[in-house]
């Protein structure tokens, strides 16, 4: 029986742990580290080290490894054994603090968008100790960082870390002004709500689409796909409850909090969301639950499915990130308070959020795009590339009451002024189910709903930290300089909910005419596409922000974008490639099958019954012969469109290029294809359907 109070974080060198097994001088001195980033002496390292090799071994462990997260999006890792030759020919186990705080592997084979070419060719990691070392598959696992020798970041890591230390910075100055000299800290905390897929691995591997792109480029809708809702919040089969289950166990022994899990609305899409925790751990909690919930599916026999569209007709897979802010001290700075003030406190952090949404739409957009989630975020499916923030009614009409200088409440016939007026408490709306925002308040936190099922987080959080950021900058800077603070806070939040309300909707986002609305009316952005977002991360007005709080170098800004658009391009071309090897291989060969039996029953009917009807098979083999004639045909030509792409000039080029040209000739072939599939024999479909796929586990 698996006693989850016993086992829980059993396999995390956690405070728990540290306490009981180093000295208190070295606790103290690495707590220092952790909570105010103090630096560490080798000392103190030598002795963390040892303790941590000691408690690694006793769990099982026999080597440790550097945990980074590189931008190919998923964690990279090196295993070094802790064995070390003995003089006596034996082996002693071995782990200095030098070990710990600093690695070398070699990032030559990194992503580094150009970075490498500028600066050097190796890189290193250093130790993140506020995120707790970890055992996974008997390797002690040390959370870092990943930079370049010219100390320019190579991971996601590094920004996300900077990013929190800039919103710690402004967020404190507001404080400051409020009167408040206790906090010394303060930490945002995100809650990443984890779409899924799951899948019978015996189908999974008949399908090389899956294989190589982790989504069917190929599939004729099935009679039934989510057009019932009878999935959502259904009751759990029982093979996806023991997958549930078992993965829930694996996560806790990480420390990790799953806490909720329940089906999604497509057929065979689940839910998993963890208790929030501040967002570097939640972070490095997200990318070990993604490569957990793949680990933990193959025991079962299945297969997890990360990608944003694994299949087309039916909903793809998000993440909600769950965003709060709070002190030190236990104060969520998004909680309407209990006395005027704090509720100016309360409304001057709501103001600079939506703020910071609207000056960084861009930003926001940017940080969650990639070629999988463009068919979510760019197609008809929630939420729409167009970014607003919701609020509900109630604070909508406080806001509203602010602007106009109208009374918020028209029993009471006084008017909204910050610091007077007691907000009335806003209960946590249970009713919120504007599932169509990609930014909605809800109640004590914002949640971003962008994100794509495989993204890490951190792009998005680095971001929307960011702009907050640069929001609470730009207040403090006035409001520091200010005669009369009360005045100038009301002066400015009314000017900042009348130059930002056009970010703000509370109606349907799926609908056509808010889309239109949002880009003619309200001048919102509007960008479908990988390739028409990212090359706005070199936007002045982004590049001068990001460097301002040094969450970014203008390097680090070229060389991701290089990379996002490579892995764009990248992704699709191998799309393509996938498609046109299914094609060749498989789908047309398997049509050629049925055909050539089709025209054997004619030629038997012929002969058996003079002049026989044949009128089925007949026109089955006219139809499948024009159609197989036309993929072959639209098959050369994606080919043929691939070999164009390579004289783009650069990277934008090409993306555009994919963009405009290769998706299009994709979809083209795609139709033909699963037309062919509805009128092809089953027996003779060379791979599962989507029938197989999505209602094949029970
Ligand atoms: P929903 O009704 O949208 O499913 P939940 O209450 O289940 O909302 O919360 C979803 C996620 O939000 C969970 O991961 C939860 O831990 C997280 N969450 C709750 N409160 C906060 C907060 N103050 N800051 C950040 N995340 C939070
Ligand atoms: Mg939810």
């Amino acid at each position: 029986m698996f006693d989850v109070k016993e086992e829980f974080g059993s396999l995390v060198f956690d405070d728990r742990v540290m306490k009981a097994v180093l000295s208190a001088k070295v606790y103290q001195s690495l707590k220092k580290t952790i909570d105010e980033g103090a630096g560490l002496d080798l000392s103190v390292a030598n002795a963390v080290a040892e303790a941590m090799k000691e408690w690694a071994i006793s769990k099982g462990a026999t080597h440790y490894t550097h945990w980074f997260q590189p931008l190919t999006g998923i964690t990279a890792e090196k295993h070094d054994g802790f064995i070390s030759p003995a003089p006596d020919g034996r082996v002693i186990m071995e782990f200095s603090g030098k070990e710990l705080i600093k690695g070398e592997p070699d990032a030559s084979s990194f992503p580094s968008g150009g970075l490498r070419a500028t600066f050097e060719a190796r890189g290193y990691t250093a130790w993140d100790p506020t995120s707790y070392a970890f055992i996974k598959d008997k390797t002690l696992c040390i959370p870092t960082a990943f930079c370049s020798y010219g100390g320019q970041a190579l991971d996601k890591k590094t920004p996300l870390l900077r990013s929190m230390e800039a919103l710690n910075r402004q967020a404190l100055r507001i404080l400051r002004l409020f009167g408040n000299d206790t906090v010394k800290c303060v930490r945002t905390s995100v809650g990443p709500e984890q779409e899924y897929f799951l899948i019978d691995r015996q189908s999974y591997e008949q399908r090389k689409d899956l294989i190589y792109t982790g989504r069917t480029l190929f599939g004729a809708k099935p009679p039934k796909g989510q057009e019932m809702d009878d999935h959502y919040f259904g009751v759990i089969k029982p093979r996806v409850a023991a997958y549930m289950q078992d993965l829930n166990e694996e996560l806790w022994k990480l420390g990790i909090f799953a806490k909720t899990q329940h089906n999604e609305v497509a057929p065979a899409q689940h839910e998993l969301a963890p208790i929030y925790t501040t967002t570097n751990i939640a972070t490095d909690h997200n990318q070990l639950t993604m490569e957990i919930m793949q680990k933990v599916a193959l025991k079962h026999n299945l297969v997890c499915l990360l990608h944003e569209k694994p299949f087309a007709g039916v909903n793809g897979s998000g993440k909600h990130n769950n965003w709060s802010l709070s002190t030190d001290t236990g104060v969520n700075l998004l909680t309407p308070g209990e006395t005027p003030y704090e509720n100016a406190q309360f409304l001057t952090f709501l103001c600079a959020v939506i703020k910071a949404v609207d000056d960084y739409q861009d930003l926001l957009r940017i940080s969650v795009a990639t070629a999988g989630n463009d068919h979510r975020l760019g197609a008809n499916e929630a939420p729409p590339a167009v970014v607003s923030v919701f609020l509900g009614d109630e604070l909508n009409a406080v806001l509203e009451a602010i602007e106009n200088d109208t009374p918020y409440n028209a029993a009471e016939k006084t008017q909204m002024k910050l610091g007077v007026d007691v907000l009335p408490k806003f209960i946590r709306d249970t009713t919120d189910r504007n599932r169509t925002s990609p930014f909605a308040f809800t109640g004590n936190k914002f949640e971003f709903r962008m994100l794509g099922s495989s993204n890490s987080i951190a792009c998005a959080n680095m971001m929307l930290n960011a702009a907050v950021a640069e929001s609470l900058r730009q207040y403090a800077d006035k409001l520091e300089k200010a005669k009369d603070f009360k005045a100038e806070l009301h002066a400015m939040i009314r000017k900042t909910i009348k130059d930002h309300k056009r970010i703000i909707f509370n109606g349907n986002g799926y609908d056509e005419s808010w889309i239109k609305e949002a880009t003619e009316k309200r001048g919102l952005l509007n960008y479908k596409t990988t390739a028409d977002c990212m090359p706005h991360l070199l936007d002045k007005k982004n590049v001068d922000m990001l460097t301002s709080h040094k969450v970014f170098t203008k390097e680090e800004l070229e060389s991701r974008c290089e990379i996002m658009l490579e892995n764009y391009c990248k992704t699709i071309v191998i799309e393509a490639n996938t498609m046109a090897d299914m094609l060749r291989k498989q789908i047309l060969p398997a049509i050629e099958k049925y055909v050539g039996k089709l025209a054997e029953t004619v030629k038997d009917k012929k002969s058996a019954v003079a002049a026989a009807s044949c009128g089925y098979e007949s026109k089955a083999i006219v139809k499948l012969s024009a159609l197989a004639d036309g993929m072959y045909e639209k098959t050369e030509d994606l080919e043929k469109t691939l070999i164009e792409l390579k004289s783009a000039t650069d990277i934008v080029a090409e993306s555009a290029f994919i963009r405009d040209k290769v998706l299009e000739k994709m979809s083209a072939l795609r139709i033909l294809a699963d037309e062919a599939e509805t009128l092809c024999a089953s027996e003779y479909w060379p791979f599962p359907t989507y029938g197989d796929l999505l209602f094949g586990v029970r």
